[in-house]
């Protein structure tokens, strides 16, 4: 299909269904991560690369090896990515990724082009007064978070009242933080956008439900949200990914509040866990888009659109090294679950391990089907 090589800083299962993809269009994909990594499980060939995406060397060698270097990852080293961007296109654009890798600095940036965020205050060498006076502006609980460095929730603390302040500063050490006014949202929702050379294509807009700050199910259509709310976010969704240089497949979570008002959460410069659904339930899926976005092939806008309804359920490591084995065996019994495990290995309580996604001609009947599902993920949580 295209003789041109995508080269890839990290090797996980989002880069895994990036190459199940790629695979299809008999695209060659290179992946630099450690040796036996999700990715390179399914990908024969011997231009892989062993070695971490954080070693300056393992990238350039990356970057001989390929036409087009992306992420599967934000957490990297954007001033590599500035000095290879000057021999192999790095798509999105390094300057992106440097602005969204820091979580703060992303919501300046968003701030800055129009689109609503939550309130945050920089506390980067601040005192613990300061962070009191925090409390006093925003009214407990509120949102302590890491800029940098955070995912599935690590990262962030919820400061309940003034006596956990200090326990809250020690508890992250060094780490440079924000806080963020409390979202007392009615939903999360989330949408996969599209950036192409010509523009901001999205998918559907979804529901997404976490559990202890990790996406537990997103579900497609989203539930008790009107049309013209589920388009509001996707608006918001494309201005604030038209702020950015670049293109690829970006993820953007939101929460919506009681009042119907959007406000975006954080954004995700890569294929997101909110749109594996797309892989089953769309005619494209966010990684066929993300693949076509970066090589300037066609991507029909219809291809993206939701073709039946879905929920996905993550699968996490459990309180047994075997536990996800034991939900992706029952879900085997389920008529419409597709279920996908990413060749992790070890499984550790709260470690992302595969995902299933129930498709149905109504999302009640799917509803219906991936009930004892979740009630085997609630059974087995470590
Ligand atoms: P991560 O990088 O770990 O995904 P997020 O900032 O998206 O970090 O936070 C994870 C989850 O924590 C969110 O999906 C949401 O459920 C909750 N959360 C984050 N920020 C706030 C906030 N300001 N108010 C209320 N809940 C929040
Ligand atoms: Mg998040």
């Amino acid at each position: 299909m295209d003789s041109r090589k995508v080269g890839v800083l990290g090797g996980g299962q989002l880069g895994r269904m990036l190459i199940e993809s790629a695979n299809r269009l008999n695209i060659q994909v290179n992946i630099l991560d450690a040796a036996g990594a999700p990715a390179k499980q399914i990908s024969a060939h011997d231009s892989h690369i062993d070695g971490s995406f954080k070693d300056g060397e393992a990238v350039r060698q990356l970057a001989k090896s390929c036409d087009v270097v992306t992420v599967e990852i934000e957490h990297v080293d954007t001033h590599m990515l500035e000095e290879i961007s000057s021999d192999v296109t790095v798509e999105p654009h390094w300057k992106t990724l440097r602005i969204i890798k820091d979580k703060f600095a992303q919501k300046e940036y968003l701030k800055g082009h129009g689109v609503d965020v939550a309130e945050s205050v920089d506390l980067e060498g601040k005192s613990e007064e300061e962070f009191k006076d925090v409390g006093r502006k925003f009214g407990y609980p509120f949102m302590l978070k890491s800029k940098t460095e955070a995912y599935d929730g690590r990262g962030n603390f919820v400061v309940k009242r003034e006596e956990d302040v200090g326990g809250a500063r020690k508890l992250f050490g060094e780490r440079p933080l924000y806080a963020e006014r409390w979202a007392d949202f009615r939903m999360e929702v989330a949408v996969m956008v599209v950036k192409t050379r010509d523009g901001v294509l999205t998918f559907p807009t979804v529901e997404t439900v976490h559990e202890d700050s990790i996406c537990k199910l997103t579900y497609a259509p989203p539930r008790k949200v009107t049309r013209e709310t589920a388009g509001k976010a996707q608006e918001l969704a494309k201005k604030a990914i038209a702020a950015f240089e670049g293109k690829g497949v970006f993820g953007v979570e939101m929460f919506l509040l009681k009042d119907e008002t959007l406000l975006v959460n954080e954004i995700a410069p890569r294929p997101h866990n909110s749109g594996h659904y797309t892989i089953e339930a769309c005619p494209l899926s966010q990684y066929d888009a993300h693949l076509r976005a970066i090589l300037d092939l066609p991507i029909p806008e219809s291809g993206l659109r939701l073709r039946e309804p879905a929920i996905m359920l993550n699968i996490l490591g459990g309180r047994a090294p075997d536990s996800h084995v034991k939900i992706a065996r029952q879900a085997l019994e389920s008529p419409n679950a597709s279920i996908h495990l990413y060749g992790k290995g070890d499984a550790r309580p709260g470690r992302k391990m595969g995902h299933i996604i129930v498709t149905a001609p109504t999302l009640s009947a799917a509803e219906r089907e991936v009930q004892p599902l979740i009630d085997a993920v609630d059974n087995q949580k470590g």
